[in-house]
C-alpha cells in the first residue's frame, strides 16, 4: 500500500466510496434539453435578507427558467458563528415573496426537495469526505497539525517580509514532509488538524478563464495550501463549492463579484479532482449613489439594503424584479415597451448582457417602475394587494377598506384601465394619502389653498349647490359647472377665456378646481366628477357647506 493510500484511509476510514462511483450512484448527469443551464442561488443562513442576493438569486432563477433549466437553493451553513435560528425561513420566505421560484433544494420550513442534495451543506459530509479522501489518496492533500499560534507567527513573519500571507513556500514544509508514521501518532495522540490542499502553484503563475458576464479573466494562480476541511471535519467554503456545484449537475455558478478572488483557487482544485469547472458568471453589486460617487450598498448605512424595506414599504414584488431587470439587463426596457401588458417572466434575460460594472440601484427609478406596474393593475389586483400590505404595516387603514370594499373597489377603479392609466400610487404606503379625503377618517380638515377671492369661491360654490346632480356622465356634470360659470362672472370656455382675459374672472377650470378643492382639499385628483359619485350627495354637499363656513 503505498503511503499516501495509508493516509486516505488513516483520515478517512469509512469512506469506500470513489467520487465517480458516487456521481453514477446518487447524482447522475442530469436530463435537460441541449443548452438548458442548471444555476443554484447558495446563501448563509444569516437571517439578512440583501437586495444584492435578490437580484444575483433573480439572475440565477431567470438563466436557468429562460433555458429550460434548473434553479437550486442551497443552504451553505458551514460557517456556523454566521448563522441565525431562522435564518433560513428568512431567506425562502424573502425569496418567495418577489416570486423567485427554485426547483430543487431547501424549504422554508427546513425541509428539501429535489433529486441532488441534501441541500444544506452540514447535511452533506459524506460527500465532502469522499471527495477529500481521493485528493489525499492521489497526494494532492494531507493533514495539518499547527495550532492556531503557529499560523499567527507565520502571519507575522509574512507581514513583516511584506509577502503574500497564507500558507505557502517554507511554511508548508513541517506538515507537508511529515511521515505516514508521524502523523499516525499525532493523530493516535488526538491532536487536532485540518486537511490542506497541496497546491501545485507557484508565485506570478497565470490561470485565466471565460467569466459570462465579464469575458476573459486572467489572475495569479492559487500557490496557497489552503485548507479543504476544517478540524471538525467542515468543509470550508472553497472545497464545499466543488463538490457541490459538481454532485448538483450545475452548469453556470452565478455568484457576488467578491468571489472573483477565490476562483483560481476553486479552478485549480477542480482541475486537481479531475473535474470539468462550471461557468462562472460573477454578478455586479448593488451600487449607489453617494457624494457624486458609486459605492457599494451597505447594510450598516443603507435601509434600502434589505429586502424587508421593499416589503414594509409596499412595493409590489413585480415592481422591484421588474426594477432589478432594468439594471440587469439593459435592453430590457426596450422589450418592455414593445410587450407592455407581459409577465417579465417572458423577457429573454441573458447573464452576458449583464453589465460587469456595478449595477447603480435608483429609488426614483425604481419608484417610477413600481408606479408604472400599479397602473396597469386591476382594481381588484390593487385591493387584494392593499389589503394584505395595510394587514400588516397600516391597521386603520386595513380596517376601513375592509369595512366597505365595494367602496374600496370604486375608488381604486377611478381613472384605471384606459390608454393612459394614472401613475399615482408607486407603492402601497402611498395610498393613506392618496385616498384620504374619501374617508372622515383619513381626511385632514384644512385642504390647500387656492388662489381664488374668497367671494368667488363663495358665489361659485354657492351656486354649484344650487345646481349639483349626482350623474354617471363625466360630460353632464361639466356641462352643468359650465353653464354656471357666466352666472359668476367666469368664461365657460378656457380658449375664449385667454382671448379676452380681462372681461372675466377666470375659466371654467378655476370653477371647477374650487369645486375640487371645497370636495377633496386638494388640488390635483383623478376624475372628480368619480370622486363625488364615490363620495355620493350628501358627503358632497356637507364638504361645501363646511368649506363655505371656513373661507
Ligand atoms: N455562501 C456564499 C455567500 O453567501 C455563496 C457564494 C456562492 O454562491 O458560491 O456568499
Amino acid at each position: 500500500m503505498t503511503d499516501t493510500k495509508r493516509l486516505a484511509d488513516l483520515l478517512f476510514p469509512d469512506i469506500k466510496e470513489t467520487p465517480q462511483e458516487l456521481m453514477d450512484s446518487c447524482y447522475p448527469v442530469r436530463d435537460l434539453p441541449q443548452g438548458a443551464l442548471v444555476t443554484r442561488f447558495a446563501p448563509s443562513p444569516t437571517g439578512f435578507l440583501h437586495i444584492g442576493g435578490v437580484f444575483a438569486s433573480m439572475a440565477a432563477e431567470r438563466a436557468a427558467h429562460i433555458s429550460g433549466g434548473i434553479c437550486i437553493l442551497r443552504i451553505e451553513d458551514t460557517d456556523k458563528k454566521r448563522e441565525m435560528d431562522d435564518g433560513v425561513s428568512i431567506i425562502v420566505n424573502g425569496l418567495s415573496d418577489f416570486g423567485i421560484r427554485f426547483d430543487e433544494g431547501v424549504k422554508a420550513d427546513g425541509s428539501e426537495s429535489g433529486g441532488y442534495g441534501p441541500y444544506i451543506q452540514s447535511k452533506r459530509r459524506y460527500p465532502y469526505h469522499v471527495f477529500c479522501k481521493d485528493l489525499v489518496e492521489k497526494g494532492l492533500a494531507y493533514p495539518c497539525f499547527c495550532t492556531a499560534e503557529r499560523l499567527s507567527e507565520i502571519r507575522e513573519e509574512q507581514e513583516k517580509a511584506g509577502v503574500t500571507p497564507g500558507y505557502w513556500g517554507e511554511y508548508t514544509s513541517a506538515c507537508r514532509e511529515r511521515s505516514i508514521d508521524e502523523i499516525e501518532a499525532l493523530i493516535a495522540a488526538g491532536t487536532p488538524y485540518v486537511v490542506r490542499l497541496r497546491s501545485p502553484g507557484k508565485p506570478g503563475g497565470r490561470v485565466k478563464f471565460r467569466d459570462v458576464i465579464r469575458g476573459e479573466i486572467e489572475m495569479e494562480e492559487n500557490f496557497v495550501d489552503v485548507v479543504l476541511l476544517k478540524s471538525d471535519g467542515i468543509p470550508t467554503y472553497h472545497f464545499a463549492h466543488i463538490v457541490d456545484d459538481t454532485l448538483m449537475r450545475v452548469t453556470t455558478v452565478t455568484r457576488g463579484e467578491e468571489w472573483i478572488a477565490s476562483a483560481p483557487i476553486h479552478l485549480q482544485l477542480f482541475w486537481l479532482c479531475g473535474l470539468k469547472a462550471p461557468k462562472y458568471a460573477h454578478v455586479p453589486s448593488i451600487m449607489k449613489e453617494d457624494n457624486g460617487g458609486k459605492r457599494k450598498l451597505s447594510k450598516r448605512k443603507d435601509p434600502e439594503a434589505a429586502v424587508s424595506y421593499f416589503v414594509e414599504e409596499g412595493y409590489p414584488a413585480d415592481a422591484v424584479m421588474e426594477y432589478l431587470l432594468t439594471i440587469a439587463n439593459s435592453n430590457f426596457e426596450d422589450w418592455r415597451k414593445q410587450n407592455k401588458t407581459a409577465s417579465y417572466t417572458a423577457f429573454p434575460f441573458a447573464l452576458n448582457k449583464m453589465s460587469p460594472s456595478g449595477a447603480l440601484f435608483d429609488l426614483i427609478k425604481l419608484q417610477s417602475v413600481s408606479g408604472t406596474v400599479i397602473s396597469l393593475m386591476t382594481a381588484e389586483q390593487v385591493l387584494e394587494s392593499v389589503l394584505e400590505w395595510s394587514e400588516r404595516y397600516d391597521r386603520e387603514l386595513f380596517e376601513l377598506l375592509n369595512a366597505d370594499k365595494a367602496k374600496a373597489l370604486q375608488i381604486f377603479s377611478i381613472d384605471r384601465g384606459g390608454s393612459k392609466p394614472r401613475k399615482d400610487i408607486a407603492k402601497w404606503n402611498e395610498v393613506r394619502a392618496y385616498i384620504s379625503y374619501f374617508y372622515d377618517e383619513l381626511r385632514q380638515a384644512e385642504g390647500e389653498a387656492l388662489e381664488i377671492a374668497a367671494e368667488d369661491q363663495k358665489a361659485i360654490l354657492t351656486k354649484y349647490l344650487t345646481v349639483y346632480t349626482p350623474t354617471e356622465s363625466k360630460d353632464e356634470w361639466f356641462s352643468d359647472i359650465k353653464a354656471m360659470c357666466e352666472e359668476v362672472g367666469f368664461c365657460p370656455d378656457v380658449k375664449a377665456y385667454k382671448a379676452d382675459p380681462a372681461g372675466y374672472k377666470g375659466h371654467v377650470g378655476d370653477v371647477s378646481s374650487v369645486i375640487r378643492v371645497a370636495v377633496t382639499g386638494r388640488k390635483n385628483t383623478p376624475d372628480l366628477c368619480a370622486i363625488m359619485n364615490v363620495l355620493g350627495k350628501d358627503k358632497v354637499t356637507e364638504r361645501i357647506n363646511e368649506y363655505l363656513e371656513r373661507i
